[in-house]
């Protein structure tokens, strides 16, 4: 019988490591909400270790290291155990824990080229999302950093980018759907204000007198509506049109999804009006 220190096994630096919650989407399905263990190359860091696993860095917020709270640049030994959780938004975990230095509250978006659809839903909302059909990749992470918006996409590859401090793979199919995933991921719930941007250029809306706006509206509408709010970017009008009704129930529908209970109360803002243009 052969004794260990006979015939010792090659040792093979691993570290285990643990994902939570979303992050988990981005691993193979036997490897999901369970620690499994990676192998460990030289001079190891935290990041390269996400990295060769597959999870994007700008998903991740946080990163328990034995422990204690890591940087991206922190080494990892064999043995060591990772505790890698995503992006906070719903709770509190302190400042200094965070893998970035500011954490991410009431979130802006800028959104890739193929989510034209989402963007309108969230301004629909009430969040700040920036579009625009022509942005390239790398406008696209020059206005995540700059602006300090959470860049929007389905391009997992764009998605990775290294710089990116701010970012989130969409799941979620059709554009109900994603907005749903946006809403819970990010708990935009509790602070929808719909109606109060612009559709088109995500200008917020202002409050604008009927006798103002008289030559851009169609002469049903006058004698229809009273209220009415402008986008000073676009100069576009907007009332509450045949399309407002559809579009409250869909926001009903979706803060009731995302709060999963219950009905979810909506209280249009005083000033929110929809819809621009051509009311038909
Ligand atoms: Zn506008």
């Amino acid at each position: 019988m052969l004794r260990d220190c006979d015939n010792p096994l090659p040792s093979v630096a691993t570290v285990t490591v643990r994902f939570y919650a979303e992050l988990n989407d981005h691993l193979a399905p036997e490897l999901r909400f369970t620690p499994f263990t990676l192998p460990l190359g030289e001079d190891a860091t935290v990041a390269g270790l996400l990295g060769s696993a597959g999870v994007p860095l700008s998903e991740v917020d946080l990163v328990l290291h034995n422990g204690e709270p890591a940087r991206c640049e922190d080494h990892v030994a064999s043995g060591d155990r990772l505790s890698v959780y995503p992006v906070f938004e719903t709770f509190d975990i302190g400042s200094t824990q965070r893998l970035r230095s500011r954490p991410l509250r009431a979130p802006a978006f800028v959104l890739d080229v193929h989510l034209g659809k989402l963007a309108a839903f969230l301004r629909m909302f009430g969040c700040d999302a920036s579009y625009a059909t022509s942005s390239t990749d790398e406008q696209l992470v020059r206005i995540s950093l700059e602006e300090r918006r959470v860049l929007l996409s389905k391009d997992r590859a764009l998605i990775q980018d290294t710089r990116l401090e701010r970012a989130y793979a969409v799941r979620a199919g059709n554009t109900r759907e994603q907005l749903l995933e946006v809403v819970r991921r990010f708990d935009l719930a509790g602070s929808a204000k719909p109606f109060t941007r612009c559709l088109h250029c995500n200008t917020l809306l202002v409050p604008v007198a009927k006798e103002a706006v008289l030559d851009r509206i169609p002469p049903r509408v006058q004698e229809r509506c009273d209220q009415f709010t402008t986008c000073v970017e676009c100069q576009r009008v907007f009332w509450k049109g045949t399309h407002y009704t559809r579009m409250v129930a869909c926001i009903a529908e979706v803060l009731r999804e995302a709060r999963h209970a219950g009905v979810a109360p909506l209280e249009p803002c005083p000033q929110s009006h929809l819809h621009k243009g051509n009311d038909h």
